[in-house]
């Protein structure tokens, strides 16, 4: 032993007086105790909020319960992995070629199968080299965000937003600032406000396109005035395109690599949601960053340094990656594609149908739509967690109170379900909102 063998003492024991002491009368104390940045980081999650509101149900109400407040919608039939996916995964299984460990960044022909598959919407060409593989999108952000957090630096994140971006922050004790979506023009980004928060220890703006918790897309325009706006900071983008492609409204999806050369980004994405297999694990982090200054930065040995110290992806999966991204059928998407618009139609037009709650702008991507509630004509519902805990109570209907993506009051609503199960949803809501509506 290093130390001679001498009675260790560790500083916990010192300053709390554990170790039990002599005598043998005391009580026995440990040294150990949790990492105070878990609890204080995680906050009010989606899934704890989700778990709490399944357990406000009335278990005698006989009607099957409608989840709207989930971000996966693997469970519904209509939403069904493709056969070329499944295929793929069988295949590589079958092999025993990838029993083995990857490499910690993944292994070569997933990751340039998802640099061309990414390169097919760019100016440019995204190589290998570029492309990290993640366990998942989820992964991908505790990389970027850990990566970027060092002593003294902030990001700046979206409210609304996706909430584990403010949990990995916490975590990592890099300060946040938010900027504000306005409801009122798209959701787009106030850009004023940016340039207010932002100082000389701001890292990056992290930009989530198609939008979750909105259903926003953004426009070209108003994305190269983020990329501008970016670049007069001096700050990185991270934009999380895990909804990519998952369009179906008047806008096209735009990548923000596109603008990789005026401010560099870092793209986060995964398979999850495109191809409807959330628990299959397998995410990237793409390097979108034509002048090198984010390699120049040290950012991408970052990167790789954190990933030496964390876990992969399945090797099986990853080799499965080239399959999936090159042979799922265009038809898979479009099935996916038309369920969600018809979907989205359903839920804007009949939301506005309803007294008490307001939706401002219909989706237009991801399968998200945030719902105002406006409390001053309901009766007896003071907040949002309020509305959905008697929601759930009183109708077996389950929706996301705004707070646990930022926004009071709020509601956030999956529409990625069969739509008679989401009609029948909302004629509960409306009945439910009805009958809380103040007598005028
Ligand atoms: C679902 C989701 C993720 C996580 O994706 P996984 O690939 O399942 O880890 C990340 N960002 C947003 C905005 C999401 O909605």
């Amino acid at each position: 032993m290093e130390n001679g063998g001498a009675k260790k003492e560790c500083a916990f024991e010192k300053e709390n007086g554990c170790g039990g002491g002599g005598g043998g009368v005391m009580k026995k104390k440990w040294c150990f105790k949790a990492n105070e940045s878990i609890s204080s980081a995680s906050g009010i999650t989606i899934r704890g909020t989700l778990a709490m509101l399944m357990g406000s149900r009335n278990l005698n109400d006989s009607r099957e319960t409608i989840p709207l407040g989930h971000g996966d919608p693997s469970a519904f039939p209509c939403f069904k992995a493709s056969l070329v996916a499944e295929d793929a995964i069988v295949e590589s299984l079958r092999s025993a070629k990838f029993n083995s460990y990857s490499p910690s960044v993944g292994i070569q022909p997933a990751r340039s199968a998802v640099a061309q598959y990414l390169s097919r919407d760019l100016t440019y060409k995204l190589s290998a080299q570029d492309v990290f593989l993640t366990v998942g999108c989820i992964q991908s952000i505790e990389v970027v965000v850990s990566v970027l957090a060092r002593p003294g630096a902030n990001i700046l994140l979206p409210r609304p937003g996706f909430p584990i971006y403010e949990s990995r922050a916490n975590f990592s004790h890099l300060e946040i600032r938010h900027f504000d979506l306005l409801p009122e023009s798209g959701w787009e980004v106030d850009i004023d406000q940016i340039k207010v928060l932002a100082d000389e220890n701001t890292v990056a703006i992290v930009m989530i396109n198609p939008g979750n918790p909105c259903g926003n897309v953004l426009s070209y325009q108003h994305m190269k005035k983020i990329a501008e706006t970016a670049k007069k900071l001096g700050i990185l983008i991270i934009s999380d395109e895990v909804y990519g492609h998952l369009t179906f409204g008047d806008k096209k999806f735009i990548p923000m690599g596109v603008f990789g050369s005026i401010a560099p980004v870092l793209t986060v994405g995964s398979i999850s949601k495109k191809w409807i297999v959330p628990g299959w694990r397998l995410g990237w982090i793409a390097v979108n960053d034509p002048n090198g200054f984010l390699k120049e930065a040290k950012i991408v040995e970052g990167i790789i340094g954190y990933m030496n110290i964390s876990t992969d992806p399945a090797t099986f999966i990853q080799a499965a990656v080239p399959r999936i991204l090159e042979d799922t059928t265009e038809e898979f998407f479009k099935n996916t594609i038309s369920i969600l618009r018809e979907s989205a139609e359903i839920c804007y037009d009949e939301i506005n149908e309803i007294n008490c709650i307001y939706c401002p702008h219909k989706p237009d991507g991801s399968m998200f739509v945030m719902v105002k509630i406006d409390t001053s004509l309901l009766e007896d519902i003071i907040d949002d967690i309020d509305f959905c805990t008697k929601l759930a109570k009183e109708e077996n209907v389950i929706v996301l109170p705004g707070i646990a993506v930022g926004l009071k009051n709020w509601l956030r609503i999956t529409f990625a379900i069969e739509s008679p199960r989401l009609q029948d949803a909302l004629r509960r809501m409306k009945a439910f909102c009805d009958r809380h509506a103040k007598q005028l």
